[in-house]
């Protein structure tokens, strides 16, 4: 039985939510979607679910696994991929996940998703809330629009990941974006 104030939260990493989910549950009954075929390598994708799991079972929270197709993000990504990050490509990227977490909140009668994405720096809040409405609207659900960065978000997930010893990623999660990492931490020396 789905309780009223549920929101279904689209989860990317644990350093991410370990922030967002505790905030939410402020307000709702949270359950956390992990659905992230965006994330390269196997390994990668992975470590990144289980620390997610992990966070979820110690401040019980619901955890969701979506299916794992990197081959179909691939394709979806394809046309876009000489574009740099924050880009039509990272649109695609989001549209992709945020379209399943609403299509996966149908299925479970659930009527409220967010995303813990707007809580990095790196996240276009504007581009992640218009996505976020087009994605629930075909559903008549809610998109709960909160730019998590705000209000010190930011900075507490990173101190709270700490302290709970998450791995703090340096790609946002694609290929793209490892490689872009690399350039940019040469370029830094
Ligand atoms: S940089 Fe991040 S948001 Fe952009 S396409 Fe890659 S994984 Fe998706």
């Amino acid at each position: 039985m789905i309780e009223k104030n549920t929101i279904l939260v689209h989860v990317c990493c644990a350093s991410c939510a370990c922030y967002v989910l505790p905030h939410l549950q402020e307000q709702f009954v949270v359950a956390a979607f992990y659905f992230n075929p965006n994330i390269h390598p196997d390994a990668e994708y992975r470590l990144r679910l289980e620390e997610m799991r992990a966070l979820c079972r110690r401040i019980g929270v619901p955890f969701i696994e979506g299916t794992y197709q990197p081959e179909t993000w691939w394709e979806a990504i394809e046309p876009y991929r000489n574009l740099p990050e924050k880009s039509e490509r990272c649109w695609i990227c989001y549209r992709i996940r945020l379209e399943e977490t609403a299509r996966m909140a149908a299925d479970l009668d659930i009527e409220v998703i967010t995303t813990t994405l707007s809580v990095s720096p790196h996240k276009i809040y504007t581009r992640i809330e218009a996505i976020g409405r087009e994605a629930v609207a075909r559903y008549g659900l809610t998109f709960y629009a909160e730019d998590f960065k705000k209000k010190d978000g930011f900075n507490i997930s990173v101190d709270r990941s700490k302290e709970l010893c998450l791995t703090r990623q340096d790609y946002c999660g694609c290929l793209l974006s490892r490689e872009e990492s690399k350039i940019r931490r040469q370029k830094k020396g």
